[in-house]
């Protein structure tokens, strides 16, 4: 039967358990043979983040280390210029050729697909898994598109198409963000419980720098 695998792209400035767990739930609940987490190069108008690339990469490999399945996969930090994920799925058809590539992304991620680059080549080259996040709802723009038909619940009906199909997955819901988490750490507050242990010691000897 054709793999699944799953892609799962992000900052990860740094990683927590609101990547972790529900990419774990997409990877359990759909059948995913893989997920590969694929940290992007941090795009020129967002704040200047305080971990570097190979930090970032560094906790990846870190958090996933004991998880059967994660891979982690640095080929957007390898590639100049910026990151757009058409390229990288292009990319990952070459070396998974056979294979059905699933873009995972959170709902507010999928709200916004229609401001990426060549967002809609992107239906013909995988398959997209939208997850629950707290505070997120399907945005107007995904009723309105064509693909909008192809929307379902059914983590079957991914292997009914090779790609173009659009999954809702409900996943564990946990609201953490790094964002909130870089904020506990520049004001001096305790980030027990967001993330796993090895990252969290890594983490504050990189702030407290
Ligand atoms: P920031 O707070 O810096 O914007 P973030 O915590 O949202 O970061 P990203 O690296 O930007 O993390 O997110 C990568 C992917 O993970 C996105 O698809 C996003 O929707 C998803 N994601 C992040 N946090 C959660 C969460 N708590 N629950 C579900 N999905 C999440």
């Amino acid at each position: 039967m054709n793999k699944l695998i799953g892609i799962f792209g992000g900052t990860f400035d740094p990683i927590h358990y609101g990547h972790l767990r529900p990419a774990l739930d997409v990877m359990q609940q759909v059948g995913l043979q893989q997920v590969r987490f694929i940290p992007n190069r941090l795009p020129p108008h967002r704040e200047k983040p305080v971990l570097s690339d190979q930090q970032r990469v560094e906790l990846v490999a870190l958090a996933i280390a004991d998880t059967p399945g994660f891979v982690l996969d640095d080929r957007e930090l390898r590639r100049d210029g910026p990151s757009f994920m058409v390229d990288t799925l292009l990319s990952l058809q070459g070396d998974f050729s056979g294979s059905t590539l699933c873009l995972i992304m959170g709902m507010d991620a999928f709200n916004e697909l229609p401001q990426w680059h060549r967002w809609q080549t992107i239906l013909d080259l995988c398959h997209i898994i939208v997850t629950t996040r707290p505070d997120s709802q399907l945005a107007e723009f995904a009723s309105q598109i064509p693909i909008a038909t192809q929307i379902s619940d059914n983590p079957q009906t991914l292997l009914q198409r090779p790609v173009g199909q659009i999954l809702l997955q409900s996943v564990t819901q946990l609201n953490i963000s790094a964002s909130q988490i870089r904020q506990y750490l520049s004001s001096g507050q305790s980030t027990q419980y967001l993330l796993p242990e090895t990252v969290r010691e890594k983490l504050e000897q990189a702030y407290a720098r």
